[in-house]
């Protein structure tokens, strides 16, 4: 309709929504469908996070709260920080928000002119182009290649880097690849960007605590201290505490933009709900030993997947070193036909088919400007995931 906004309509819906809709039509149809296109863990919320929920409702910390978060919160992300990332911030240098997608919406909201362009690595999570979209910017994706990982290289940002260039973006480990980058790469990439100041770095560590075999997480500003006056240190619960449904996503960064963000939250969203904030602070400050059996959970499911799609034909598959996707190539599946007819021309085809004809859901590379891949979430049990890959590989070798 034209009565849509010129700057929604230059913005694609959310790619990973649409797949999953799709498997829940096919559900709602009576089909049994195997869902690893959703991008969350299959646990739940730690009982201690649950019962300071709880003790908040009950002790009534069930009004409007600071815009962008309460100080026990922004003390609890400011330990974390020191803790974790040996970062120094200072509670006027935290933001908290409704989710880690609104503070990245709030930053751009906050700091992109028409025009700016934002450099998107790709493969990307779906939400960073159309999010600098509908700030009004411009997103400059740079294919990232499978022999690099699919990681920005240094030459690849010093060519990507204009006057124009507002933010660079960083998310490890990778939505969609699972790929990490090391301390030596952010270097790299720091040492490149000391040469441009105009540059500022939005970094997405939101799976930082889901990293395997003793891969050490690392953050720019931290590898690279220069540069913490010009980046946003992203985080938050959803992924490492299975709280996706909570909404509670943080940043560290310069006092001015905290102030901006917040100025955008005051007139939009205004504070993230005060419950979650209350559960926020438990999860931060709380123990973490429930992440061990988690993690070893999380590295024999991948495990598991990444070998069974190697062994299949037409695809193939890195090991990733975080996160719980896989994001095996499809290049062998392209150019053939499915029992039922369909020929296979792209990745959408190639997940459509699986879909329609082996029953399970997951979501082609098209989606995070990278193909033909396909990404599959391993955050769901090994019992189905044995299920699924038995489909997937009856699928693979069915192709003509
Ligand atoms: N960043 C990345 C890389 C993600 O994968 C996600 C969730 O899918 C988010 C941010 C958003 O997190 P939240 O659910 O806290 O908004």
């Amino acid at each position: 309709s034209t009565r849509i906004s010129d700057s929604l309509s230059r913005v694609a819906p959310s790619a990973t929504m649409a797949v999953t809709q799709a498997a829940r039509d096919l559900r709602a149809a009576g089909v049994d469908v195997i869902g690893l296109g959703a991008g969350e863990p299959d646990f739940d919320t730690p009982d201690h996070i649950k019962a300071a929920a709880i003790k908040a409702i009950k002790d009534g910390e069930t009004n409007y709260t600071n815009v962008d978060g309460i100080m026990p919160l922004k003390e609890a992300i400011c330990a974390k920080f020191k803790r974790d990332n040996h970062l120094d911030y200072t509670p006027e240098q935290i933001s908290v928000a409704p989710g880690g997608k609104p503070i990245i919406y709030n930053a751009f909201v906050a700091t992109l002119n028409t025009d700016d362009e934002v450099i998107v690595p790709a493969p990307c999570w779906v939400s960073y182009p159309e999010m600098v979209r509908l700030a009004g910017g411009t997103p400059v994706t740079v294919p990232c290649d499978a022999s690099s990982r699919f990681k920005l290289t240094p030459a690849q940002l010093s060519e990507a880097i204009t006057p124009k260039t507002k933010w660079v973006i960083l998310n490890s480990p990778s939505n969609p690849t699972g790929s990490c980058y090391t301390a030596d790469e952010l270097t790299a990439l720091g040492d490149v960007l000391r040469a441009h100041p105009h540059v500022m770095v939005l970094t997405d560590d939101m799976y930082e605590h889901l990293v395997y075999d003793d891969f050490e997480f690392a953050t720019i500003a931290q590898v690279c201290p220069t540069l913490i006056h010009r980046t946003l240190t992203m985080n938050g619960v959803s992924k490492a505490y299975a709280m996706t449904g909570w909404r509670i996503g943080y940043a560290g960064g310069p006092e001015w933009l905290i102030k901006a963000m917040a100025k955008v939250m005051s007139q939009s969203t205004s504070n993230p709900c005060s419950i979650s904030q209350w559960a926020a602070v438990a999860a931060l400050n709380g123990s973490h030993d429930f992440l061990g059996p988690w993690k070893d959970a999380y590295v024999k499911r991948r495990n598991f997947v990444v070998t069974a799609l190697n062994a299949m034909p037409g695809l193939s598959c890195q090991t990733p070193e975080g996160a719980f996707y896989v994001y095996p190539d499809c290049a062998g599946m392209i150019g053939k036909t499915t029992p039922e007819g369909a020929v296979l021309e792209t990745d959408i085809d190639v997940a459509t088919a699986l879909l329609n004809e082996a029953h399970v859901a997951v979501v082609p590379g098209t989606a995070f400007h990278s193909a033909p891949n396909l990404r599959l979430s391993y955050a769901t049990d090994l019992e189905t995931l044995k299920t699924a890959c038995a489909r997937i590989k009856d699928f693979a070798e069915s192709l003509i």
